[in-house]
């Protein structure tokens, strides 16, 4: 059947936890465009079709979520440069020419650690801890933030090198000092740590050296729900300030709003609202 109203949708498995619709209606309401977002479960082999499917259905565009980040970027006509340096795609838009793909989770990151957390990231030293699809797709928005230095550590360390590799031309334009390996390659104290590895998803702390966790760090979950994670618990013990990833949720969100409507939502009231609905402060 075709769609009447402009559709959205998350496709995703498992999708069913997914806040993106509530985030996407509070986005509309306020901005007053007539759009309609849905969850779409596309089976573990299936996402092409799936998205395929919606396009041929009248959709206007999707945000694409585990594990379809990478089938979303093989599926992209065109792509945005941070789509292309994060090697992924959370958000299509239909185009007359094709599918239009983007990559907001990394603007998101570092909109909420600058806008909603109030750090400015110039000059400080980041310790990224993982390197897969949420990891890549933060590093350019993190280099555009004139950082000093990125360390990259990963449980694999050859992908942390590797991604400190690829990126290694860019941080040289900018001037960051970038450097990824196991956990020995992160020394000394960091003013933000991230922690860009899917750990959190089964209550496990990710490998990194303590030392980089001190009063003055800003210890980051990417992982969001109605619990602090246990890299929060463990980085509070050590004295670092922490947030969950809550925040680039809603931050991300409005991003990608942007790419398909052409207007920015004001994010930083349904990022309150939305802490208060999980039961979090
Ligand atoms: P990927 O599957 O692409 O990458 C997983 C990464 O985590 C790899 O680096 C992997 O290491 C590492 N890892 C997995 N399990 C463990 C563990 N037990 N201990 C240490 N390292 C581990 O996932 P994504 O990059 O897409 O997602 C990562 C996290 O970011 C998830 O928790 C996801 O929910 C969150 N996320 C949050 C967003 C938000 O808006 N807040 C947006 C996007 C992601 P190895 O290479 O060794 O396998």
């Amino acid at each position: 059947m075709m769609l009447t109203v402009d559709h959205y949708a998350v496709i995703g498995n498992p999708v069913h936890h997914s806040q993106s619709p509530w985030i996407h209606a509070r986005f509309a309401a306020q901005t007053g465009e007539n759009l309609c977002y849905t969850r779409l479960c596309a089976p573990l082999d299936g996402c092409a079709e799936t998205i395929r499917d919606f396009v041929a259905r009248g959709g206007c565009g999707c945000n694409i979520t585990v594990p379809f980040k990478l089938d979303a970027y093989a599926l992209a006509d065109t792509l945005s440069p941070r789509a292309a340096a994060a090697g992924a795609v959370n958000t299509l838009r239909v185009d007359a020419g094709g599918l239009y793909g983007d990559n907001t989770d990394g603007v998101g990151l570092v909109r909420d650690i600058e806008g909603n957390l109030g750090l400015a990231l110039a000059g400080h030293r980041v310790l990224l801890l993982g390197a897969g699809g949420a990891a890549r797709g933060a590093l350019l928005p993190l280099l555009q933030a004139k950082l000093a230095e990125i360390v990259i550590v990963n449980r694999t360390a050859e992908r942390a090198a590797e991604l400190a590799h690829h990126f290694a031309q860019l941080a040289a334009e900018v001037g960051c000092q970038l450097s990824g390996g196991g956990e020995a390659v992160a020394r000394g104290t960091f003013d933000v740590v991230i922690n860009a590895t899917a750990s959190s998803l089964t209550g496990e702390l990710p490998l990194f050296d303590a030392c980089a966790l001190g009063a003055n760090t800003l210890a980051y979950d990417m992982m969001y729900g109605a619990q602090e994670t246990v890299f929060m618990h463990y980085a509070q013990r050590h004295g670092a300030s922490t947030a969950d990833g809550l925040g680039m949720l809603v931050e991300q969100a409005a991003e990608a709003f942007f790419v398909w409507r052409g207007v920015r939502p004001e994010s930083v009231s349904v990022l309150a609202e939305l802490r208060a609905l999980l039961g979090r402060k």
